[in-house]
């Protein structure tokens, strides 16, 4: 029995909302809080079960000071942005609560993706006794665990790691993105990174790509070669990993809408002035693009989200492919989400399940392969993404 407060009421709240709400004998008590209460509100209304709802401004560490020292929960999940992470963790810090979020914190005028920030606050929830679970989301998140399953059960050393992100769905709308139009754009017009024997090695933007042929009837699409966050911690917590990289698809119609917004400059994060006020433009963009929850009824098709290993076990080479295929309009019917928004808010509530039950704990901020990938990875099939695996190579 624990109390949580849900901070941020976007696309992937409104599924760890949901999912939170059906695990009532772990989720006893939920407050849900955002900058615009109304959101929160109207998750609530769709609920079988009462929670409270609150305003806050997560930027705003007295604000949040308050909030949690008013409701007293066990722990924080932020679904809020990335910009917001450092603040929540200092909240968190100076109200002695646990945290946790699905993505790392990135300042609002660089588009960076490193732990760096994060990792740097191992020491101060250390000393406190606290601990900060990051990136329990799909990607990073389950893959993260699905690389320390593989490392348990089937290698002796991993020696390549390909995450590979497909979305075979589609909404029907000419340029729209799946989860936070800014965050998202950010992420695939930044440079491309992997790594490769110890070094990092740049690419231009999506510069590299390939076909990969997909399972369950997905077939082939073609992948692009971008930077995650989770290859950063990945590689320093496996450190046998000599290559690893992360590929995502995109169709055709979204990489041509896509250039021309940066070709125009509406990809821009940097201040324009614009009669009289300054505007970022992926701001503006995002206030003209379809809100991501929106396409919740209108996706069809799968999402499947994998990690191809190579490394040897007993010897011998192996390779091997696990993954996950989530249906758009089933995720819909369940909670009135896409599947970019169920893939990411299931592994939030589990991770927020594996540390209130304390199958998960420890005093710091770890990454979720650092966790026993045991009981997460059968919440996984208990929940609603059930994963499968393939031996390619024995
Ligand atoms: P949305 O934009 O749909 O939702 C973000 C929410 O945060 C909104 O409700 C927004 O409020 C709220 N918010 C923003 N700023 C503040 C603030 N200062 N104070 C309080 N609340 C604030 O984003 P998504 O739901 O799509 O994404 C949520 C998170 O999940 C992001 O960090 C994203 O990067 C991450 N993510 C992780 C994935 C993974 O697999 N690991 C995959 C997809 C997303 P308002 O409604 O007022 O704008």
């Amino acid at each position: 029995m624990a109390k949580v407060l849900i901070i941020g009421a976007g696309g992937v709240s409104q599924v760890v909302v949901h999912k939170c709400a059906q695990v009532q004998e772990v989720f006893s008590e939920i407050i849900l809080a955002s900058r615009t209460e109304e959101k929160c509100r109207k998750i609530a209304s769709q609920l079988k079960r009462p929670i409270q709802t609150a305003q806050v401004d997560a930027e705003n560490v007295p604000q949040l000071a308050s909030l949690i020292r008013k409701h007293k929960p066990d722990m924080v999940i932020n679904v809020a942005l990335p910009y917001q992470d450092l603040t929540i963790m200092d909240a968190c810090l100076e109200t002695g609560v646990n945290y946790l979020d699905t993505a790392n914190y990135e300042p609002k005028d660089e588009a960076k993706f490193c732990y760096k920030w994060q990792w740097d606050y191992n020491k101060k929830f250390a000393d406190k006794g606290l601990m900060a679970l990051l990136g329990s989301g799909f990607d990073p998140g389950v893959t993260n665990v699905y690389t320390a399953h593989a490392l348990k059960h089937h290698f002796d050393e991993i020696n390549e790691l390909d995450i590979i992100d497909a979305n075979a769905g589609n909404h029907g709308q000419p340029f729209a993105t799946n989860f936070n139009p800014e965050i998202n754009i950010r992420e695939v017009s930044a440079r491309g990174k992997y790594y490769e024997n110890g070094k990092w090695i740049e690419t231009d933007p999506l510069s590299v790509k390939k076909d990969y042929n997909f399972p369950e009837g997905i077939g082939p699409m073609k992948i692009y070669l971008m930077y995650h966050e989770e290859l950063e911690s990945l590689v320093k917590h496996i450190p046998t990993i000599k290559k690893a990289r992360f590929w995502m698809t995109f169709s055709e119609n979204y990489l041509n809408h896509l250039k021309v917004l940066e070709n125009v400059g509406m990809t821009r994060i940097d201040p324009v002035m614009y009669n009289g006020h300054e505007i970022i433009p992926l701001q503006f963009l995002k206030a003209l693009l379809p809100d991501p929850a929106s396409l919740g009824p209108l996706t069809k098709g799968k999402t499947c989200i994998g990690c191809l290993i190579k490394g040897v076990k007993d010897g011998k080479e192996r390779e091997y492919y696990i993954y996950n295929i989530c249906d758009h309009e089933e995720a819909y019917r369940e909670v009135q989400s896409q599947a970019i928004s169920y893939t990411t808010g299931v592994p939030a509530m589990i991770g927020a399940k594996m540390m209130l039950t304390g199958k998960w704990s420890g005093k710091g901020v770890f990454n979720m392969e650092q966790m026993d990938p045991d009981p997460f990875m059968e919440d996984l099939n208990k929940y609603g993404l059930p994963w499968k695996e393939i031996f390619i190579k024995n």
